[in-house]
């Protein structure tokens, strides 16, 4: 039996995480947020003293992750950090990284863990190369301007001291990273919903993802 798939695209403090666990945990679907994929490419060569622009580098660390290196990282804290997620929007350009990373995102949507009916991907190519398949695509998205207060009131949230020209300046440079790299780049699926969330509250843009789900997913 096929189990669908519900693909969650976007960019950057989009909001597409929380939106991703909210659908899963109301679904009781498995969930796979695969920027903690790069995050733990990038991570891993970080610590290890690696250049981050070495192409051959970073594909023989993606190829070398196994699943239980991948649970061990989406558990620790340095995954979350911004070093990381520049870390992780360079090797993610890498054409042999995004192969090395196909096959375990691919399992994951085909036999979602612990017997789930379902699973819930977030990215930034979900809809578009990993499961073009998928019978729900939801791109979410928001201004840049939207997106780099969120990001600023987190990091200020966090105890930190940051000035906003200088979080949307990062913003702006990853999504210009995401969208304009030759693999895979950010764009919506053609038959993606686009969800610009803007001026939506959170819990506004999780009741219109339901309707989304359930009018094309059969109950
Ligand atoms: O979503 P998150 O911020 O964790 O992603 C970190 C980076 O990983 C993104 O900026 C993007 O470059 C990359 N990524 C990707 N494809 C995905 C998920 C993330 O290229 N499916």
């Amino acid at each position: 039996m096929t189990r669908p798939v519900i693909a969650i695209d976007g960019p950057a403090a989009s909001g597409k995480g929380t939106l991703a666990r909210k659908v899963a945990q109301a679904l009781g679907f498995a969930l796979l947020d695969t920027g903690a994929l790069y995050r733990g490419v990038a991570l891993t060569m970080i610590r290890a003293g690696a250049d981050l622009g070495d192409g051959d580098a970073a594909t023989a660390t993606a190829r070398a992750l196994t699943a239980a290196d991948i649970d061990r990282l989406t558990h620790d804290p340095a995954l979350r950090l911004d070093e990381t997620a520049v870390g992780a929007s360079r090797v993610s350009a890498v054409p042999g990284v995004r192969q090395a990373l196909l096959d375990f995102q691919r399992t994951f949507a085909a036999n979602p863990p612990g017997g789930a009916p379902g699973a819930v991907l977030d990215g930034r190519d979900i809809g578009t190369v990993i499961c073009p398949d998928a019978p729900v695509k939801l791109f979410v998205t928001a201004s840049v301007e939207v997106r780099a207060r969120r990001r600023f009131a987190e990091l200020q949230g966090r105890g930190e001291n940051p000035d906003f020209t200088d979080v949307l300046a990062d913003m702006a440079a990853r999504d210009d990273r995401d969208t304009k790299r030759a693999v895979a780049p950010l764009v919506p699926a053609a038959d993606a919903v686009l969800v610009d969330n803007s001026d939506m509250t959170p819990d506004q843009v999780f009741q219109t993802a339901l309707e989304i789900v359930r009018a094309r997913l059969p109950a």
